[in-house]
């Protein structure tokens, strides 16, 4: 069985959308054996499956422009936050696949805590970022690569080691870099957080059934990695891997963010239309609706 993305623009408020579970974009219902997918920019999503609304990676404040702020790369956010993190209501689980601060921001994190009392699921190598950033621990699964935890809502979360350039460990050997396979809604998607292609990494993919990977395409240089800024899959290794992998559908994302480490997203769908005409891809646009059913 296959899945089917259907795209549908939603009006604005964003957060609105986000936070109804009863109709998402033309009064569309979520249940059981679907999910539900919104870009928030760079690497970050918001998932909903039921009443489960899941958080991956976002980045909703201007933090890194305050910290960078009289340096070469300036961090000046290229689109806006799609939205006021204080204003989402109902949020079930925060994932962040490592520490830095594009995908674990205190901003982001103390501004849902607001209204939202949510699981959240960290790299363990990243407890002391974590505690900085203000997650409650107590209700944090912090987890290692190889593992998997259950979320509320049916929910699973495997992790597995990402190489953002290059791996690291903690002293105890735990993986700094993840990815995560998140099985919902009878659904299989990766997100594999910020990574290049490493040796084993198709062969751990392509046992795992996954429908839909969420990966990062802005891909890296010799300037970035020279100034702090490890690099990501080209769009190329992108395609590559979901074809070697069996994975069918491609969302692209880490991009549009930063202006020193992003791709032209028109330029990428055009090498998307000559090179990956055999896989389901898309480029998410923020404010649109993303439903994924199994057909
Ligand atoms: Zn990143």
């Amino acid at each position: 069985m296959s899945i089917k993305i259907d795209s549908l623009p939603v009006p604005p408020p964003l957060v609105e959308t986000i936070n109804s579970t009863h109709t998402v974009g033309n009064s569309t219902r979520t249940m059981g054996g679907e999910v539900v997918v919104w870009w928030l920019g760079q690497a970050g999503f918001a998932l909903r499956c039921g009443k489960a609304l899941f958080l991956i990676d976002p980045y909703l404040s201007d933090s890194l422009a305050e910290k960078y702020r009289g340096s070469e790369f300036k961090y000046t956010r290229m689109m806006a936050s799609p939205l006021d993190p204080r204003a989402l209501v109902g949020c079930t689980a925060y994932l962040c696949t490592h520490g830095h601060t594009d995908h674990m921001d205190a901003q982001t994190i103390q501004a849902v805590l607001k209204n939202n009392c949510p699981q959240f699921v960290a790299p363990r190598a990243e407890v002391a970022r974590a505690r900085q950033c203000g997650v409650p621990l107590d209700r944090a699964h912090l987890i290692n690569a190889g593992e998997s935890i259950n979320l509320d809502g049916g929910i699973t979360v495997e992790a597995l080691a990402s190489a953002h350039e290059e791996f690291e460990q903690d002293e105890f050997g735990n993986q700094k870099f993840l990815g995560y396979i998140l099985t919902l809604g009878g659904v299989r998607l990766y997100h594999s957080g910020d990574t290049i292609p490493y040796a084993g990494l198709v062969e751990q993919l392509a046992t795992k059934k996954i429908d839909v990977a969420l990966l990062p395409i802005n891909g890296r240089d010799a300037l970035r990695r020279s100034r702090g800024v490890p690099g990501n899959f080209t769009l190329e290794e992108a395609i590559a891997l979901c074809r070697a992998a069996g994975i069918p559908h491609l969302i692209g994302h880490h991009f549009g963010l930063f202006d020193f480490n992003t791709i032209d997203p028109t330029a990428a769908a055009a090498i998307l239309r000559d090179q990956a005409a055999d896989l389901d891809w898309l480029l998410p646009e923020v404010g649109v609706t993303y439903r994924l059913r199994r057909i």
